[in-house]
């Protein structure tokens, strides 16, 4: 591995000021360690709506933040218009804010509810604004582990 001086010799670290935005926490994957979802009957079941999304938004911008993650549990209802009315909302009104979001197991259920490719997923919301997607959402590498603690996690 290459070390981050031999990157970077100047020796100068930037970071961003980001705001994670969980637009829902509803889920049908019930993973066993999850506090988080909610199934959509539940009292505490939500999903934000664009005001409530603009509103973290606003309070970001405040700070001096420049880039939100979205993330939400994996809805089993809302298709790929509702990410791309999300995401272009937010690329219009929020120009100077990154958008980065949804994890690799929301994405490809998005692609099965919808009916479509990830890669068409990933083409329609990048051309809505998405700059990139995060990295998360694989919770632990064993099949063995795996398959006891979320077992209709897709492997992804
Ligand atoms: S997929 Fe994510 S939100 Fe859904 S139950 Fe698993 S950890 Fe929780």
């Amino acid at each position: 591995m290459r070390e981050k001086k031999e990157l970077h010799p100047k020796g100068i670290t930037t970071f961003v000021i980001d705001r994670n935005i969980n637009y829902t926490n509803i889920c049908w994957v019930d993973c066993k360690f999850c506090a988080f979802y909610r199934h959509e009957k539940d009292a505490d079941a939500y999903v934000l709506t664009f005001d409530e999304i603009d509103a973290k938004i606003d309070e970001l911008l405040e700070i001096g933040g420049t880039q939100i993650l979205f993330q939400g549990g994996v809805h089993p209802k809302l298709k790929i218009g509702w990410y791309e009315d999300l995401v272009e909302h937010i690329h219009t009104k929020y120009p100077t804010i990154t958008i980065h979001g949804f994890s690799s197991i929301e994405l490809d259920f998005i692609a099965k509810v919808s009916r479509i490719t990830i890669q068409e997923v990933l083409s329609r919301l990048k051309a809505k604004g998405l700059a990139s997607i995060p990295g998360a959402g694989a919770e632990i590498l064993s099949d063995k582990v795996r398959d006891i603690i979320a077992p209709k996690k897709d492997r992804c």
